[in-house]
């Protein structure tokens, strides 16, 4: 066995540890050890074994928790690849790639100290140590704590006061006394979920009603029943232990069986059916698997073209052939339908990730997929990482979905790392969307992927027919502010009168944005962030949606006192209250973050709309990704040109993609949907092309903008932010490296900033930012890689500075 190992830890430094292996221990690289590092422990990956003696003294490797790799060599050169594109320490990289949180147990220690032994001896020489307020009792179990820790090495806290009942004042007076010290004594443990089963032994015997109660139950059941399921019988708890007493019954503990959170069963018989382009996709798709050389492919098709069918079909065929499968789902896009659709194709082969899931849910899914038991595996943004054997496809569902990118270290997106393992695997990857990124249909243009576009819709169902409303002209004509046009409001109208299903959307939570003072002009802004609080009407209180603080509704101005605050601008929540008054008869429904807490409010809005049981649905993006309204023929959206006003962009792009999705909810079988946007742009090429369900019209034009200002995909884009509570070190810190980046000048590079970022301060800190742009990727790496090198030497704390590589958000 060597004698050290280098050991990745998720700290925010960029290097591995190297620590000694004791004789006996036999670590793996790959594999999970604990060590200290600090004064803590810690689990991390081996990433070598050498004899390399290190010039410094090094620690002990405390524990070897795996004998068998958990990252494979595939996934450990993963990991690397991230660690270096995205300029982030490969123990947290790492850290993100195994969802094995539940099985490292957070706790404390105690250990006797040379001062409690002697303590200890002094009493028993004495017979007993007075002199001291203290009351006697707590004397005794200050003694009972030193003779417990006398003869242990450590104990964990919860043990030494269990056993010695030593309350937490008493340790902490120990502790204080320098009797005893106090430790981190975290560590690995089985996390594996168990459940109590009774088996019936015997039933021979007298036994009275309750118990003859419980003996028939067994018995019916084969003799064995979960202990759960006779706790929940009208019969008194004890009566299970008088069996096990007189042993007629036994109680024994296994791993749990596993389930499916969140499944229910599919109804209808889920088949595949295919047009030509759906064919020629699967043909793509199964050729590459063949080949077992990378292939990637773009399928773009528009929303109800059915690219699922595609995906499963394409699943099944790697399934039937032994190997693996990976489909990415964006964040929402995994509703109970959706797994209950999996299950009927895959049935027990299919393993489900999800921001849903319990660690301990999550570790259990992963040991699955790791041992080979689920070789189909769907999942959001991490799932990429799951640990299946002979990889032979992953799907991108949505690849445009900005819930791919994981927006703190480490930064990746879950779309390119799904490239890049394939390229590393030989597998195909499969990019999906109605509306593809610019850099995805940009590389399918280039021929890095092929593409195969699905234009027709299901069952030839026309695209909806598309008005846009100006609401400036609206204005002038009214003499007011609407919210919901004249139009519009008719087209509602004409809809409920048919008793069709309308849906409306409006991409902003909340009843009011803004509370703003006449009286000095000031609104209510976030404690924590440079941003205005949003009014909660039903739940009386101010929100920022950025933080989470609230504060209780003002009735006068925090600034002046008047009383004249007003409250400006109309969520949804607001949206939701007009309408019930312009429309008193229609069953309204409304779904964003705010009535929609979990994947089952989602799923039972959705199954309400679905029966009939409402007519008009009000949210925010949440109802342009929800996959299974069928019945709307309406859709209006309120404020279509939201997103155009902010600096940031991509703000074109994400305004055309919502749009088309959201128009892509309209029509129901026969009948075309209609679909109003009502905005103050009227003429921007954003909404100009969504109406037209024009692609490539707006691909075109915004590439010539983005070639322009030499943005993605021309240009490989980071954004380095530099953040802290005192605005004083921030603006000394980026004053620093904006001097650092001008004095270096790179060839091929630009950098625009220090500049404040558009929202100045969020979360409690401050934030500058500079963008850098470069048409090579390689220098652009380099660049960054100094300037952190850099930053490290000026002292500039590693936290503070954000470096995000292919930026999603400038703001
Ligand atoms: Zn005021
Ligand atoms: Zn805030």
């Amino acid at each position: 066995m060597p004698s050290f190992a280098d050991v990745a830890l998720a700290v925010p430094l960029d290097m591995a540890f190297t620590y000694a292996v004791p004789p006996g221990m036999e670590p793996v690289v790959g594999g999970r050890v604990l060590v200290p590092f600090r004064q803590r422990r810690m689990s991390g990956i081996v990433v070598e074994l050498h004899d390399r003696a290190p010039s410094v003294k090094t620690k002990n490797v405390l524990q070897a928790i795996d004998a068998a790799p958990v990252l494979n060599e595939e996934l450990l050169r993963l990991g690397r690849w991230i660690a270096d594109y995205y300029l982030a320490p490969v123990g947290e990289v790492f850290r993100t790639m195994l969802p094995l949180g539940a099985e490292f147990k957070k706790s404390i220690g105690y250990r006797v100290l040379d001062a409690g032994q002697m303590a200890l001896h002094m009493a028993g020489m004495s017979g007993s140590s007075a002199r001291s307020q203290r009351t006697p009792d707590e004397q005794l179990v200050e003694f009972r704590v030193l003779e417990y820790l006398t003869d242990r090495d450590i104990v964990r806290a919860e043990s030494l006061r269990s056993s010695t009942g030593a309350s937490k004042a008493i340790l902490a007076g120990m502790v204080r006394k320098k009797w005893i010290a106090r430790e981190d004594f975290s560590g690995a443990r089985d996390a594996t979920r168990t459940a109590k089963h009774a088996v019936l032994r015997s039933a021979e015997g007298k036994l009275n009603e309750n118990q003859k109660a419980l003996v028939d139950t067994l018995a019916a059941a084969g003799g064995r029943v979960a202990v759960e399921t006779l706790q929940a019988l009208d019969v008194p708890r004890t009566t299970l232990g008088t069996l096990v007493k007189r042993g007629l019954v036994e109680i024994v503990e296994e791993p749990a069986e596993f389930t499916m959170s969140g499944v229910k069963p599919r109804t209808s018989p889920f088949d595949f059916e295919f047009n030509p382009a759906q064919q020629q996709a699967l043909t793509k798709i199964r050729d590459g698997v063949d080949k077992k050389k990378f292939a990637g492919l773009l399928l773009h098709g528009v929303t109800g073209s059915g690219k699922t069918a595609v995906y499963l079909a394409g699943m099944r065929a790697v399934l039937d052939a032994g190997r693996s499968a990976i489909l990415l789902v964006p964040e929402i896009g995994l509703t109970p339908a959706v797994a209950a659709d999996l299950h009927q194709v895959f049935g027990g082969e299919v393993a489900i990730l999800h921001s849903g899931l319990s660690d301990q849910e999550r570790a259990e899914q992963w040991h699955r997929i790791s041992r080979g038991e689920a070789r189909m595996v769907v999942g959001t943004r991490s799932a990429v990482f799951a640990p299946v054997a002979d990889l032979a496809l992953i799907i991108v569902d949505e690849e445009q979905d900005s819930s791919y990118k994981q927006e703190e270290m480490p930064r990746y997106h879950a779309r390119d790392v799904a490239v890049m393992r394939a390229k590393m695997t030989n597998a195909v990857v499969v990019l999906g969307s109605a509306t593809p990124s610019l850099e995805s249909y940009f590389n399918a243009k280039k021929n890095k992927y092929s593409l195969v576009e699905l234009r027709d819709r299901v069952e030839d169902r026309p695209l909806p027919e598309v008005e846009i409303i100006d609401m400036r002209q609206e204005f002038q004509e009214t003499g007011h502010e609407q919210v919901i046009s004249r139009k519009l409001s008719q087209e509602i109208q004409e809809r409920l009168d048919r008793n069709e299903q309308v849906m409306v959307l409006l991409n902003r939570r909340g009843y009011s944005p803004v509370a703003l003072c006449r009286t000095c002009g000031k609104s209510l802004e976030c404690r924590n962030c440079a941003i205005a609080l949003t009014h909660h009407k039903r739940e009386r209180k101010m929100e920022c949606h950025y933080c989470g603080y609230t504060a209780p509704v003002p009735r006068n101005c925090v600034h002046c006192g008047s009383e004249y605050v007003y409250f400006l601008g109309t969520g949804s929540e607001k949206l939701e209250e007009l309408l019930h008054s312009m429309f008193p008869q229609a069953r309204i429904g409304r779904l964003d973050r705010d009535t929609v807490r979990g994947r089952e409010d989602f799923e039972r809005m959705l199954a309400g709309m679905n029966a009939g049981e409402i007519d008009l649905l009000v949210g925010t993006q949440m109802i342009a990704k929800g996959h299974d309204i069928h019945g709307v023929t309406l859709v209006g959206v309120v404020g279509a040109d939201m997103a155009l006003g902010m600096p940031d962009f991509r703000a074109a792009e994400r305004t055309f993609q919502l749009l088309t999705q959201v128009a892509g909810r309209a029509g129901r079988g026969e009948t075309p949907g209609r679909v109003v946007f009502q905005t103050y742009f009227p003429d921007h090429y954003a909404v100009q092309y969504a109406a037209q369900h024009d692609f490539l019209g707006f691909y075109e034009k915004e590439l010539r903008f983005r070639s322009w200002m030499h943005y993605p995909p021309y240009s490989a884009l980071a954004n380095v932010l530099v953040r802290g509570e005192k605005l004083d070190e921030v603006l000394r810190w980026s004053g620093l490296l904006g001097k650092w980046f001008e004095s270096t000048r790179h060839e091929g590079i630009r950098v625009l900033g220090p500049a404040a970022a558009p929202i100045l301060r969020l979360k409690r800190d401050y934030r500058y930012h500079f963008v850098l742009k470069s048409p090579s990727r390689e220098k652009l790496n380099t660049l960054l890689r100094a300037a952190l090198n850099y930053a490290a030497q000026q002292k500039i704390p590693r936290t503070q500075i954000v470096v995000d590589v292919d930026a999603l958000w400038l703001m």
